[in-house]
């Protein structure tokens, strides 16, 4: 794809954020030294600063969010395990299989409520102890959920499921992809989420605007398998601390700002509610990801991305009629603005133009 134009409005997802100039000046001057040895003083700070903020033992470095979910999985599962998760959980939808690659365990996934895990959902799903099956291992939540339509856990319903699991035998693992946009959005602190999870993975590539960089933090001997595994699985770096100084940047700027990207949401779902052809919920949007669906007699969702696309703005299919549109720190409030009237001049238009364009799979990070 050639490079977009700068003015193009792009909220196809949250890791399209560029480095700020101060970000950028943060990575040039960090210290660095080769993490494959632990010698890499600000990877070491990173981690140091993860566990202190999470309130867990210790933390590793990640090259990405799948990569360090993956090394969770690795970390809590033995071949022929099985682990629990919600059938849009991205561990079992957008990682390209890597349970069963990586870890040679099977993902049984469940229903549940805006992408969510509920004690009804999860109740009874724990097989026997018998030669005939295999071994639940692992449950797996994510927060804020993604395919899910950006939600939050309450705090309650995340510790239910999880002392659910711990008293019949499972450890938790937490999909923290965009977990500061749910304690923003929830007004929970992050050590209170952890409280309930053996581990987490956390990105910095999409709401804090990173360039690339995931965490794993949880307890120490956990941990240590994750760093064998991270190895293994090619992401054990040497001076890596260019980018984990971009990384502790943003947990000291760019956190509590993601409240900004929840009212830009929020006020694009409200302008988009007001549109004919387009249903959404505005009060559903609860962080950044806004999703709406359009009318079939106007068309189907990619057919409405391609003459987005057309008009300048990015929003991705998510489903047949479902899109997705994320706000995140290089879309300002200006841009917008600008983002309904344009949907609203793309169904005018009417979408005859893109009729060529079916319906098919989708995927979104
Ligand atoms: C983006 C994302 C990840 C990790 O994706 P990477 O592209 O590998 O960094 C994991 N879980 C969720 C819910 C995500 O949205």
């Amino acid at each position: 794809m050639a490079p977009l134009d700068p003015a193009f409005i792009d909220l196809r997802s949250d890791t399209k954020t560029k480095p700020t100039p101060e970000m950028l000046q943060a990575m040039m001057t960090a210290e660095l030294g080769d993490d494959m040895n632990a010698e890499d003083p600000t990877v070491n700070r990173l981690e140091a600063m993860i566990c202190e903020m999470l309130g867990m033992e210790a933390a590793v470095f990640a090259c990405s969010g799948t990569q360090s979910n993956q090394m969770g999985v690795r970390a809590h599962c033995l071949p022929g395990d099985e682990l629990l998760i919600h059938e849009l959980g991205h561990i079992a939808m957008f990682e390209g299989g890597g349970p069963a690659i990586l870890s040679g365990v099977s993902c049984r996934t469940l229903s549940g409520e805006k992408g969510m895990l509920a004690l009804e959902n999860v109740r009874g799903k724990i097989r026997a102890d018998d030669q005939h099956l295999c071994r639940t291992r692992l449950l797996c939540v994510e927060n804020t959920t993604n395919a899910g339509g950006g939600h939050y856990y309450p705090l309650d319903q995340l510790t239910e499921i999880c002392d659910w699991a711990h008293e019949n035998g499972l450890k938790t693992h937490m999909d923290g992809a965009r977990v500061f946009n749910a304690t923003v959005a929830g007004g929970y602190s992050i050590a209170e989420v952890c409280k309930p999870l053996d581990t987490i993975s956390i990105c910095f590539s999409k709401g804090l605007g990173c360039p690339m960089g995931s965490i794993l933090a949880g307890p120490k001997e956990e941990i240590a398998k994750a760093r064998r595994s991270r190895k293994v699985f090619g992401g054990a770096l040497r001076q890596a601390g260019i980018v984990a100084a971009a990384c502790i940047y943003a947990l000291e700027n760019n956190i509590e700002r993601l409240q900004e990207d929840h009212d830009n949401a929020r006020f694009l779902a409200e302008q988009l509610a007001g549109i004919d052809g387009i249903s959404i919920n505005p009060a559903e949007t609860e962080t950044n990801l806004v999703f709406f669906d359009i009318a079939p007699e106007h068309g189907n969702a990619m057919q409405l991305s391609a003459a987005l696309k057309e008009l300048g703005v990015g929003i991705g299919a998510m489903g047949e009629t479902r899109l997705r549109a994320c706000t995140h720190l290089d879309i300002t409030r200006e841009q917008i603005e600008q983002v309904a009237p344009i949907v609203q001049k793309a169904l005018q238009q009417g979408l005859e133009k893109y009729a060529g364009i079916a319906t098919g799979p989708y995927a979104r990070g």
